[in-house]
């Protein structure tokens, strides 16, 4: 039966289209947010964020999708898979990326997922201080909000294999850190956000953007000072810091 996608997602999803913010221009980026453990909503393919109404968006049975992970489809036959996971038949047609949101969604146990195209983000990701960007903190907020590290995905094509090669990275970030990321630097391409509200996605976004813009400026003026993988841990695990991240989780 044909509902109506959620408020919160196409209002946070408005958010983050806004133009001043340069996360995203024309068609690019996409959300999504679960409903329950059966199906999400996500952001059609092509809509641009900034005026998208209910009309932008299509729900999705999660067990339609999360087979495909585990499959080698492409092309047309994986188009038609991707169509038939529609609770809507006559639903739009669900982003490209369909696949890594409800493996996020599901994997991560999350709610919302915030993926853009930040103009400051992506410069570090098209340059040769990607990953050293993604696995290294630089100040204590970043740390906060964003987490004790990002998980870092070197290029692969979208679709598909971009999904099969985050779950991958996901699951390292997982084993290593024993909870979910809260943010993905896609090599070339761009940021993912993991969050609970779309308070958390919106202030996660931006403060991955701060640090970028930091990065950037540290580098011009002699070079980045990290802080210590001791430090980091510190600051992500004290009680008045985590009381902080619950408020800004909204
Ligand atoms: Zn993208």
């Amino acid at each position: 039966m044909a509902g109506t996608a959620p408020q919160e997602l196409i209002n946070m999803t408005r958010q983050l289209g806004q133009p001043h913010l340069n996360l995203v221009i024309i068609g690019e980026g996409n959300t999504s947010s679960r409903v329950d453990s059966h199906t999400f909503w996500i952001k059609a393919s092509g809509r641009g964020m900034q005026e998208i109404g209910d009309s932008g968006f299509v729900e999705i049975y999660f067990e339609g999708v999360l087979d495909l992970l585990d499959s080698d489809l492409s092309g047309a036959a994986l188009q038609e898979a991707m169509m038939a996971a529609r609770v809507d038949p006559n639903g739009a047609r669900p982003s490209v990326e369909v696949t890594f949101h409800s493996m996020l969604l599901q994997g991560c146990d999350v709610n919302y997922i915030g993926h853009t195209h930040p103009l400051a983000v992506n410069q570090l990701l098209c340059s040769t201080r990607a990953e050293q960007f993604a696995r290294n903190r630089l100040f204590p907020d970043e740390v906060v909000l964003c987490g004790p590290e990002s998980v870092f995905v070197p290029y692969v094509d979208p679709g598909l294999p971009l999904a099969q090669a985050i779950r991958a990275q996901v699951k390292r970030y997982m084993d290593d850190y024993g909870e979910a990321p809260k943010v993905i630097l896609m090599q070339n391409h761009g940021l993912i956000v993991l969050g609970q509200s779309p308070t958390e996605i919106l202030n996660v976004t931006a403060m991955c953007v701060k640090a970028a813009g930091i990065f950037a400026g540290a580098c011009a003026v002699g070079g980045p000072v990290f802080m210590s993988k001791a430090d980091v841990l510190h600051i992500y695990r004290r009680p008045d810091e985590i009381y902080r991240r619950k408020l800004f989780v909204g």
